[in-house]
């Protein structure tokens, strides 16, 4: 059905990185089980893909970073297993507190050169949140902006950080959007922005934007202030349907947790982040320490963590890679036991262990 298509969409960029088909006629996907609940919620969607056929194999690998020169680096073989498949799944990593530590999900970030970040904020029917017509897709610039890091004191109690933007990220995330849209079959581009305030480094990504659009002439676009975008969301999500809304990095950042919030928050919200060379989907959501088993693999979890957001970050994987009819089935199954509400886990108001919600899905497909 188009609507369930347009859920939770991804498009690789180019064909090339859409996934490496092998001689037996399955992809090659890495697999990053991550930390907390990660091993619990990947197990969650292996389980579903085993009993879906998926012809996808796991290539899992550990990224857990070790000493490389007096560095702390992510291991050459999880780096190298994503840049072969091109195409990854990851559950939460922690972010350790204090200085010299990397943080992994950063460093990912940076080596793949992900520069989008794709966050689908879709209603899910049965769960009960303040709205149920939300039906947007958020795509943030996920290089530069405030995020470029570049930050000093310019003298005592004065500091100053570089708000970065380009003309190649702002027309390459702003491409990508259209392009987007154009795979998913959602009929506007917004560019949010505050052009009004910021007018040299968001009225060149206004321009970036206005130029790529007129490559899409199929695809309507228009602009909107952040502020007055963020009131008429939270008033009425509606108008906002079928849209892509495209920004720069910390907009992005904030409006999409925004709108997480309205479809039901953590445990239901998917993300990709996609690069020239590889993309990588994940949950919005952390390692959830508070609900996780013991930290290493080899213990089980306690079965409380909700593999929603994973597994429908897994399905906008599908689409990414064109498995198009293996995502339907398994995006059917899980939103079908959600909206029955008899077997789902703890955050959603249920009562059913991880394993118990995932074997209600594996029964529906
Ligand atoms: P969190 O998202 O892990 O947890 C916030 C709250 O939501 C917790 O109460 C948790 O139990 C609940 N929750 C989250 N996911 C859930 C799920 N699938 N099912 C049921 N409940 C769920 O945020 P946090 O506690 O601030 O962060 C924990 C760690 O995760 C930190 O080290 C942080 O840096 C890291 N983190 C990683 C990523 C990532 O890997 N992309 C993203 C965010 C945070």
């Amino acid at each position: 059905a188009p609507q369930a298509f347009r859920r939770y969409a991804s498009a690789a960029p180019t064909a090339a990185f859409a996934g490496q088909k092998g001689a037996n006629g399955k992809y090659t996907v890495t697999l990053i089980p991550g930390d907390g609940i990660g091993p619990e919620i990947s197990e969650s969607v292996k389980d579903i893909y085993s009993a879906a056929n998926v012809p996808i194999e796991w290539e899992e690998v550990s990224v857990a970073p070790i000493l490389k020169g007096g560095k702390t680096v992510i291991p050459d073989a999880a780096i190298n297993s994503v840049r072969k498949n091109t195409v990854a799944l990851k559950g939460p990593l922690a972010t350790p507190i204090g200085k010299g530590h990397v943080s992994l999900n950063l460093t990912l970030r940076r080596t793949f050169n992900l520069f989008a970040n794709v966050r689908p904020c879709v209603s899910i029917k049965g769960f009960k949140t303040p709205y149920e017509d939300v039906n947007t897709v958020l795509i943030r610039e996920n290089t530069e902006g405030e995020y470029s890091g570049i930050e000093h004191e310019v003298v005592d109690g004065v500091v100053q950080s570089i708000k970065l933007i380009t003309w190649d990220a702002s027309e390459r995330v702003a491409r990508y959007a259209f392009h987007y849209a154009q795979a998913s079959g959602r009929k506007r581009v917004t560019a949010v922005h505050k052009a009004n305030i910021m007018k040299m480094s968001d009225g060149m990504f206004l321009s970036a934007c206005r130029q790529v659009a007129k490559d899409f002439p199929e695809i309507s676009y228009d602009e909107d202030l952040l502020d007055r975008a963020c009131l008429q969301i939270v008033q009425n999500p509606k108008p906002y349907a079928d849209r892509v809304m495209v920004m720069p990095n910390l907009y992005g950042d904030i409006l999409s947790d925004m709108c997480a919030g309205l479809i039901g928050g953590l445990g239901l919200t998917p993300s990709g982040n996609i690069g020239r060379d590889a993309s990588i989907f994940e949950a919005v959501h952390g390692s959830a320490p508070d609900i996780a088993g013991k930290s290493s693999p080899f213990i089980a979890g306690k079965g409380l963590a909700n593999p929603t957001a994973l597994l429908l970050s897994s399905i906008m994987m599908l689409r990414h890679m064109n498995l198009n009819e293996y995502a339907t089935k398994i995006e059917n199954a899980a939103l079908s036991t959600i909206a029955e509400g008899k077997t789902i886990t703890g955050d959603l108001g249920g009562k059913a262990s991880t394993k118990e919600y995932t074997a209600a899905i594996i029964e529906k497909l």
